[in-house]
């Protein structure tokens, strides 16, 4: 990240030539009623933004008096992507009401500064890490499970339901359209930006810092249920000839009844982890703005019978 912290804040940024040309007189150049705020993006807030106002202030005109929720919307950027913003200075929360002349500074979840001392807009961080995915995140949502995490996924799920469960049971939205996150319901999401579902893995446990928090082979790929230990003469009947001499080990998925040994299958979960492990002492390549609106090939799976 290139921005140096929240001391940036007091800078005073130079105001971008992106919108209406700003000048000392443009005040008296404003229509009736007219309002205006400075408002800066940090980090990856600025993929939401058009190329032109990414890492610099820009003006804003409004009328009346919006929430500050509302205009940072109004501006692409949902709001469950953000996790503080400073007003002149002073943090306030999502329902700040905008006033003329403002200087508003928005950071985002999970951005590495320190603000600790200030307050965020968010009560509390999520204790323990759930996710419900998209419908187009199949595969990411396999991941997810394969490293223990708990991952609620279906092909077919809509938006109204994703963000029903998200907010009942406390998970944290992972989608790549960010229309699912402006909904008023959703308090924690995020938008993963890469399309190949082996670096939005990557990109998920970099971002929430999840490396702590791996647990794998506990959890059923398909179902995402806890796994339960069998005894081996339980299973046994169902076993192929050569996994029944050479593993003592299973466990079985309580919905499906899949039965799992560290087989090639558990080999390559290893691999994985320890790639991602590996992934973790490398420098994260930030700042670049990145595609914001690419759709991307999506990786709908069909729904599985079991
Ligand atoms: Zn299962």
């Amino acid at each position: 990240m290139g921005d140096p912290g929240a001391g940036a804040v007091l800078e005073d940024d130079a105001v971008s030539a992106s919108g209406r040309a700003p000048s000392p007189s443009a005040g008296a150049t404003r229509a009736p009623g007219m309002k205006r705020a400075h408002f800066r993006f940090y980090a990856e807030l600025n993929d939401f933004l058009p190329r032109a106002r990414r890492g610099v202030t820009f003006l804003h005109e409004f009328r009346g008096g919006p929430s500050v929720k509302d205009v940072i919307e109004s501006l692409g950027v949902p709001h469950t992507e953000i996790d503080l913003i400073l007003a002149d200075g002073e943090s306030v929360d999502f329902s700040w009401i905008l006033r003329d002349g403002a200087r508003v500074s928005v950071y985002p979840v999970f951005e590495s500064i320190d603000v600790a001392p200030l307050a965020r807009v968010r009560p509390a961080p999520l204790r323990e890490v759930r996710f419900v995915l998209d419908g187009h995140l199949g595969r990411l949502a396999r991941y997810l499970r394969m490293l223990g995490f708990d991952a609620r996924w279906r092909a077919d799920a809509a938006d109204d339901e994703i963000a029903g469960v998200a907010a009942a049971e406390h998970r944290i939205i992972l989608t790549r359209d960010s229309g699912l996150l402006k909904r008023r319901i959703v308090t924690h999401g995020y938008r993963v930006r890469e399309a190949d579902p082996r670096r939005q893995l990557v990109e998920v446990v970099r971002r929430l810092d999840l490396f702590r928090a791996f647990a794998p082979f506990r959890r059923c790929l398909r179902c995402n249920d806890l796994l339960e230990t069998v005894r081996k003469e339980d299973v046994v009947a169902d076993l192929p000839p050569r996994v029944r001499e050479r593993h003592d080990a299973f466990r079985r998925c309580p919905s499906c009844r899949r039965v799992y040994w560290a087989g090639s299958h558990h080999r390559r979960m290893e691999r994985l982890v320890s790639d991602l492990l590996a992934e973790r002492a490398r420098p994260s390549a930030e700042g670049a703005a990145g595609d914001a609106g690419a759709p991307g090939h999506e990786d709908r799976e069909p729904r599985r019978g079991a």
